[in-house]
């Protein structure tokens, strides 16, 4: 993609809304627009970013054979009255009537309109475990709406059912997916903390959030430092102690004090056993090998896709700006000209991004006539993790300089020399 031909509206200044680095950065890269409070529309960039994010979270709900589906947006209330939660849901709930004064609403979650789809089909054991997910905007109306896209009124959040015939089965579908959200967040570059989210007493219910660990998140996190030397093995990761604040009870917490760590953290997935708790009122049963008829254990199973990409800017950016990881960039390359209309620069620069294209390498081309000094801010700002400048200078001796945005490093090279090294990333 060449910038001359892009929509890229960065902003020069700090938006004063903006209260947190991620937010601001977000903003000042033309990656998101405020549309009303706490709803965005997704500018070139930014959507590059969150489509990745997307396909990251589906290829790992697709490597535990969870089977996408796509529910609407819009909801009708009378689910909501079966599973008794119309009601209790309050005012995050966006309650809309149509031309016939029917009740309808904007899905805050989907519980009930999944089980309704899994009931009405299945009806025998042999149909089940059965792991069903989607990604679709949600509406929530947050009484505080902040942080840009981290609590957004609209967002985007994948959403995953399991359906069991009993509790061994059901405990199965919640480890793979607790499983599949360490790896999830390994892919994007992040390392994120499972924490119980409440007492966790048998048989009642069972359920985790995955925090990543940043100074502004919203949640104050106790864990057990032992954590930090345990690499993707999860019954040793639930063994050890990890709490927010509404659960840790510093007087009768085991974990010895100087083993205790306290940091802060973002929520970026929360996963849920609660057995029976929609089956039941909502009638969804199937007959078990005995022939007798069962209501299903359920679990739900969230990540928040839109709340990554501010989740993923709070945990990787500098003084100049965003760092993206490798596996969430919108391109991989910034390719700088530094004096377009210069022959030996247009030329190796068009050489550069030709072959970038044929290797599959996605790069954004810096061919405007903007000054050194504001490609290379630019640049630095929306943080794609390899940079390339030809300059006058350096092009005469057929060289080029490559910078490594995470590290900073920078190196004179040749094109060869380039083309090998890139094409080592994915
Ligand atoms: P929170 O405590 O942050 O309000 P929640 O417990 O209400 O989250 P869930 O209902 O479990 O969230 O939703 C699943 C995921 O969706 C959350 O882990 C979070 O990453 C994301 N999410 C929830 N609310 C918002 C929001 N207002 N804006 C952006 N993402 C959100
Ligand atoms: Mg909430």
């Amino acid at each position: 993609m060449k910038i001359s031909q892009y929509f890229l509206p960065t902003l020069k200044e700090d938006p004063v809304e903006a209260q947190i680095v991620s937010h601001r950065l977000l903003l000042r890269a033309g990656m998101i627009q405020q549309s009303s409070a706490g709803i965005y529309s997704w500018l070139p960039l930014g959507l590059r970013v969150l489509k990745k994010i997307e396909q990251i979270v589906r290829e790992e709900q697709e490597a535990i054979g969870a089977i996408e589906v796509l529910m609407p947006t819009i909801q009708s209330a009378d689910l909501w009255y079966e599973s008794k939660r119309y009601d209790d849901y309050g005012q995050e709930m966006l309650r809309i009537k149509d031309r016939h004064e029917r009740q309808m609403l904007y899905g805050p979650t989907n519980e009930e309109l999944i089980t309704d789809i899994f009931r009405r089909t299945v009806k025998s054991y042999k149909q089940v475990p059965l792991n069903l997910f989607h990604i679709q905007w949600k509406f929530r109306d947050e009484i505080r709406p902040r942080f840009g896209v981290m609590r957004g009124r609209e967002f985007l959040m994948k959403d995953g059912y399991t359906f069991d015939l009993d509790f061994e089965s059901a405990k199965k579908s919640y480890d793979l997916v607790y499983q599949s959200y360490l790896s999830t967040f390994k892919r994007m570059g992040l390392k994120a903390l499972a924490v119980r989210a409440d007492s966790g007493a048998i048989g009642g219910n069972l359920s985790h959030e995955f925090q990543i660990l940043a100074k502004t998140g919203e949640s104050q996190i106790y864990y057990d430092a032992k954590i930090d030397e345990v690499e993707n093995d999860i019954d040793v990761l639930k063994s050890l102690y990890a709490a927010t604040d509404e659960l840790h009870d510093p007087d009768n917490c085991l974990v010895p004090a100087e083993r205790l760590k306290v940091t802060r953290g973002i929520e970026v997935g929360h996963i849920f056993y609660f057995g029976t708790k929609y089956s039941e009122p909502m009638n969804a049963f199937v007959t078990n090998h005995d022939g007798k008829n069962v209501p299903l254990e359920m679990g739900s199973y969230g990540i928040g896709v839109s709340r990554l990409v501010g989740a993923i800017v709070e945990a990787s950016h500098d003084d100049n700006g965003i760092v993206w990881p490798e596996a969430v960039a919108p391109f991989q390359v910034g390719l700088l000209n530094l004096k377009v209309g210069h022959v030996e620069c247009d030329t190796m620069c068009n050489e550069i991004y030709n072959k970038l294209k044929e290797m599959g390498v996605d790069c954004l081309y810096d061919d405007s006539k903007e000054s050194p000094g504001v490609k290379f801010s630019r640049m630095d700002l929306i943080g794609l993790p390899h940079q390339v400048v030809i300059g006058p200078k350096m092009v005469k001796e057929n060289k080029l300089e490559y910078k490594n945005r995470a590290t900073g490093e920078k190196a004179a090279m040749n094109i060869e020399a380039l083309f090998k090294m890139l094409s080592k990333i994915k």
